[in-house]
């Protein structure tokens, strides 16, 4: 039996795991397992609509198991590898420890937002999976909320100030949907003024989006800078304390600091015992496989995959779902004893969204602007999203969006779990009161009854 073991629920897991069971699927001799931490995969480009509330937050999500046929599917959190023992072990949810056994290793962990780069990093909000375009999405209207609230101008300042740091893909498009839902919503603030709410984007590079042309992120530059964002490059942010960002000649106060100023590899791919990198990816061959260990494969954020220029591929989901598909190709000619072959790609463009049906794209050379680009990226994004009922839900909330403002409803689970028990222990303290009271009051008329009777 040949046990193919893939970690990780992201672009590349999913994709390889749905290209092995195409491939392997019906062979009584090979057993295919995915692991990962949650039980849904997040088709990231869909996050920024998702946290203003154009989408629905479920619908940026693809439930794992009903995207499986033939893979069996195991929720946990990997915490280590044992390459000697060819043992991978996770902790599953009900906190037991598994120790899954494998032959052929597939490691698609993906990566976290760099934390290291900038001091004070930890005080700021990131935007890397649902829980954080959950929170930030409540964050933002509880800004909204407090401002509304506030009685001094300082605290009300405070409120409307929003810093995206980083102006790669992520930073950019993150400062585009969120100035496009911020104008959208104001009208349910009546107190609050538009010049009020102040945008600010900090990239420490020469400019921003260096993954697109020069060209179209100057188009980007000037489509922000025309809703009042204010975006500097050359300017890297030295500190971030809760509320308050340093620049090198400037401080200033915020509510809302977003951190989107890269990425590194998973914590825990980054400690496999493989051959890593500088920056801490799984160095593999062109075929996708470590080095120093050929039962281990590495692909998407966690690997560093040369291409024929020897610089490794990026880290973008278009590439993650090509090298799934060519890795489970090569682990499949492994199982039979066949040579794997390289993986070789050429990006097909680069889209960027900026909010309110405008985009930048590059497509197959040609450069889309405006309300075309916007709809060849959601177009080519819906058809990423595995299934037909998650493509029908998103399409129903785009339809919805074109009518309707975007929705504000809050739903900040921990807050109201803290005030629904604090109301809860009160209550109870006061009916314990009147308990208390009433055992009082019947034993005061028994005595009286007593008394009487006496
Ligand atoms: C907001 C946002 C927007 C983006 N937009 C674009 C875009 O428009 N175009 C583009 O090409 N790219 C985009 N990207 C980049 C793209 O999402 C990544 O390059 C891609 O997800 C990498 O795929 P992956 O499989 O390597 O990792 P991921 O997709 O991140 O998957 C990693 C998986 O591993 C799981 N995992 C991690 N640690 C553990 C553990 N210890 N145990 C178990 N499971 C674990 C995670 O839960 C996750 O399911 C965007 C990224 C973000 C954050």
């Amino acid at each position: 039996m040949h046990n193919i073991l893939v970690l990780g629920g992201g672009f590349g897991g999913v994709t390889a795991t749905r290209q092995l069971e195409q491939m392997l699927g019906w062979r009584k001799d090979v057993a295919i397992t995915l692991v990962s931490r949650e039980n849904f995969f997040v088709l990231t480009p869909l996050l920024f609509e998702a946290c203003t509330g154009i989408l629905e937050l479920r619908h940026c999500a693809q439930p794992i198991r009903p995207a499986l046929r033939r893979a069996r599917f195991v929720e946990a959190t990997v915490t280590s590898v044992d390459a000697d023992r060819r043992v991978v072990r996770a902790v599953g949810p009900n906190d037991g420890t598994y120790e899954l056994p494998y032959d052929q290793l597939i490691v698609a962990l993906g990566a976290t937002t760099n934390e290291v780069l900038i001091p004070g990093s930890e005080a700021a909000l990131t935007f890397k999976t649902m829980t954080d375009a959950l929170v930030l999405r409540n964050h933002l209207i509880e800004r909204l909320e407090r401002a509304d609230a506030a009685i001094t101008a300082a605290a009300r300042r405070r409120c409307l100030t929003v810093v995206v740091v980083g102006g790669g893909l992520v930073g950019v498009e993150l400062l585009g949907e969120l100035t496009a839902f911020a104008g959208d919503v104001l009208r349910y603030y009546p107190r609050i003024r538009r010049e009020e709410l102040r945008f600010h984007l900090f990239e420490a590079g020469p400019r921003i989006l260096p993954e697109i042309d020069a060209k179209l992120a100057d188009i980007s530059l000037r489509v922000l800078r025309g809703r009042g964002a204010d975006i500097r490059v050359s300017t890297p942010v030295r500190a971030i304390e809760p509320e308050r960002l340093h620049l090198s000649y400037e401080s200033i106060d915020a509510g809302t600091i977003v951190l989107v100023a890269g990425i590194v590899p998973s914590a825990v791919a980054a400690a496999f015992p493989v051959e890593h990198d500088r920056r801490g990816r799984i160095v593999v061959n062109q075929a996708m496989r470590s080095l120093s260990h050929p039962t281990i494969w590495a692909l998407g954020d966690c690997a560093a995959i040369p291409g024929p220029d020897g610089e490794p591929y990026p880290a973008l989901a278009q590439h993650a779902i090509r090298e799934a598909r060519r890795l489970a190709e090569n682990v499949a000619a492994v199982v039979d004893e066949r040579a794997p072959a390289p993986f070789v790609f050429r990006s097909l463009g680069t889209m960027a969204s900026l909010g309110h049906a405008q985009a930048v794209a590059r497509v197959f050379g040609v450069r889309l602007t405006g309300f075309p680009a916007w709809w060849v990226r959601r177009t080519y994004y819906l058809f990423q999203m595995p299934r037909w009922d998650r493509r029908l839900r998103i399409m129903l909330d785009w339809t919805v969006a074109l009518f309707f403002r975007p929705d504000i409803t809050k739903v900040d689970i921990a807050t109201e779990q803290v005030q629904m028990r604090d109301e809860r222990a009160s209550s109870t303290r006061r009916s314990g009161g009147y308990i208390a009271e009433q055992a009082n009051f019947a034993k005061g008329d028994a005595d009286t009854r007593t008394k009487a009777r006496a």
